[in-house]
């Protein structure tokens, strides 16, 4: 396994993956642009070189891009859905610049159009991207915290899309902290292990490839989406005891997306991380 956190934009990717380094991250996950805009910032070739020797050199990988929170697939609006499409496009093409494995989408909000127009719709996107996207990046669903009308906060749905391509063409992501909103209880051992079990039933736990690792303060099932340090909140250690020990393929990544990213905060989350796998 290897731990590591997304990183921050600001103080630049030099600084930032030096500091992962030191506090002994071994994967990390980036924002390729801001990830409330629609608009990347420049690509500069000696930069991504530069980027990539530091990353060899502090043996951290994974790089994962996580893609920006605008892009919704299951858009109504044909204006969102072109412009999401798009900048979905040029994520997937900046991450195999930076020799990036993956890029994470949050599944998308069907805007009240229903569960069956908006995974469809999702479909027609992925397929109409695949073919543009580069053979070295792969794209995975988040499974969400399901607010409002957000699709793929269970199993079934995230099933549903990934069944509907080539096996190994698309991948998920599966977040903590959006499985605990969404209803699945991973708070005791026992039941920790169900989920994965019945994740494994519905999607097939070859078809996960990063794990977000976040705590939340909200009740299961409650469908709020809102991060808290490791063992600040609900969701017990016993149970992500459990979940970093069920048996993972080495160099798995594990990624905390916890408040402060940044800060002290990741030494602290990473070491109490590493304290629940078993020796
Ligand atoms: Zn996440
Ligand atoms: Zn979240």
């Amino acid at each position: 396994m290897r731990f590591g956190v997304h990183m921050p934009q600001k103080g630049g990717f030099e600084k930032n993956v030096k500091r992962a380094a030191e506090i002994g991250c071994r994967t990390i996950q980036i924002f390729p642009g801001n990830p409330t805009g629609w608009k990347m910032g420049k690509l500069d070739q000696s930069a991504i070189e530069k980027r990539a020797d530091l990353l060899d050199r502090a043996d951290i990988a994974p790089l994962v891009v996580h893609s920006a929170y605008l892009i919704n697939l299951a858009s109504s609006n044909q204006e969102f859905l072109v412009k999401s499409k798009q900048l979905l496009d040029e994520t997937m093409e900046r991450a195999g610049f930076y020799r990036a494995p993956y890029v994470i989408l949050h599944t998308g909000n069907h805007g009240g159009r229903g569960v069956e127009k908006g995974i469809a719709q999702i479909i027609g996107s992925i397929g109409e991207g695949l073919s543009k996207w580069p053979d070295s990046v792969m794209l995975l669903l988040e499974n969400t915290a399901g607010s409002g009308t957000a699709l793929g906060a269970n199993f079934e749905e995230l099933s549903e899309i990934l069944k509907s391509f080539p096996k190994g063409k698309l991948g998920t992501c599966f977040d903590t902290a959006h499985g605990w909103a969404a209803g699945y209880d991973i708070g005791s051992a026992a039941a920790a292990g169900k989920v994965l079990d019945e994740f494994d039933r519905v999607v097939g736990l070859e078809n996960l490839h990063v794990v977000h690792v976040n705590d939340t303060k909200v009740k299961c099932g409650s469908r709020v989406d809102r991060h808290a340090h490791i063992g600040e909140g609900s969701i017990s250690l016993e149970g992500f005891g459990v979940i970093l020990n069920y048996g993972w393929p080495n160099n798995f990544p594990f990624i905390l997306e916890t408040p402060e990213n940044g800060t002290d905060w990741d030494r602290t989350n990473l070491l109490t991380l590493k304290g629940l796998v078993d020796k």
